[in-house]
């Protein structure tokens, strides 16, 4: 293995090095976008996506799961091309809110202690964030500021990055948003006749959820007899949101889709159409938010419409590419 000073071929950093040089691709080591491989011929004049977008990918397949991600010409060919290959979601580029949930956590992968300062170098780990740049960086780390998620800690010397470290209001935050990739939907709901539900469940929300790129989640709740067991919290904080069907105004339903929301999750609601259209057939309190209808035995219909209402709230799942 040789080690040779080198510009990285992404994001230009002079600091980068090559460290593996083979026929068909090569191995990279940068500041920014972490240790990856690139594919020959492929390059940032090669790529047909942006480059602060690829090296966030590489940095966090790097950090994350302390692998090389293999950047390939035909990756790099368009955005859907890149969402198929990567395991992960990429956020929207002005999803402040998921970006700075990537600083809190990669400044949580590297606590050892509470309390403990992790130094961030703007400049370069923009990449964390899938950050264009050092100010769009700063941007989300003074999101995480202002909710008094993190504290600043000014660098000691001129020329030195200033260090974060996350508040007990932050720990508090991190236990609700939970691991690092959250490719599960969680179902809340319950009411008879039990066919029309298990029908609802398997052909509609399941359906729907696993078309979006997610794993559903379903717990039994006859089982549970409407008890938000220890289980139910579990899986709901493992989520990246839940459906709450409101059919026949479910107490659990409701219970868990004001949990999940209380932990700043995404909840989309879901409900017979004859209830919704029925005096008093949903409680007040949700009529603000939309509600995705359903009618028994058009289930194509429904799953699809809840797919894309996942798909226009939340975003693809990382599992969605794997089923094309
Ligand atoms: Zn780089």
């Amino acid at each position: 293995m040789n080690d040779t000073a080198t510009p990285c071929p992404i994001c230009n950093n002079s600091n980068a090095g090559l460290m593996e040089d083979q026929t068909r691709e090569k191995l990279y080591n940068c500041p920014r976008c972490g240790e990856y491989y690139l594919a020959f011929r492929a390059g940032s004049q090669t790529l047909n996506v942006p480059m602060h977008i690829v090296s966030g990918i590489t940095r966090y397949h790097w950090d994350v799961y302390k692998q090389p991600f293999h950047v390939t010409v035909m990756a790099c060919e368009s955005m859907d091309e890149l969402r198929k290959l990567v395991p992960f979601p990429i956020p929207g580029a002005t999803d402040v809110r998921s970006k700075a949930d990537l600083f809190m956590q990669a400044i949580r992968r590297k606590t050892r202690y509470l309390g403990e300062v992790m130094e961030i170098d703007s400049r370069v780990d923009c990449a964390i964030g899938f950050c264009e740049n050092a100010h769009e960086c700063d941007f989300c780390l003074d999101f995480l500021l202002n909710q008094d998620l993190v504290v600043k800690i000014e660098a000691p010397g001129f020329g030195c990055p200033p260090g974060y470290r996350i508040t007990p209001a932050g720990w508090a935050y991190l236990s609700g948003i939970g691991a690092d990739v959250l490719p599960q939907g969680f179902i809340a709901m319950a009411f008879s006749p039990k066919e029309v539900a298990d029908e609802l469940n398997m052909a509609g929300l399941q359906k729907g959820i696993s078309a979006a790129g997610y794993a559903p989640r379903r717990i039994d709740s006859k089982e549970h007899n409407n008890r938000i067991d220890d289980e139910i919290v579990a899986e709901i904080r493992k989520s990246r949101f839940v459906v709450a069907d409101l059919t026949d105004k479910n107490a659990g339903a409701y219970f868990e889709a004001g949990f999940a929301m209380g932990l700043g999750k995404p909840v989309i609601w879901t409900c017979r159409q004859t209830d919704i259209d029925a005096p008093g057939g949903v409680h007040f309190d949700t009529r603000q938010y939309s509600i995705v209808p359903w009618t028994e035995k058009q289930w194509d219909d429904f799953s699809r419409r809840l797919t894309l209402r996942i798909e226009a709230t939340i975003g693809h799942g990382p599992l969605k590419d794997n089923r094309a």
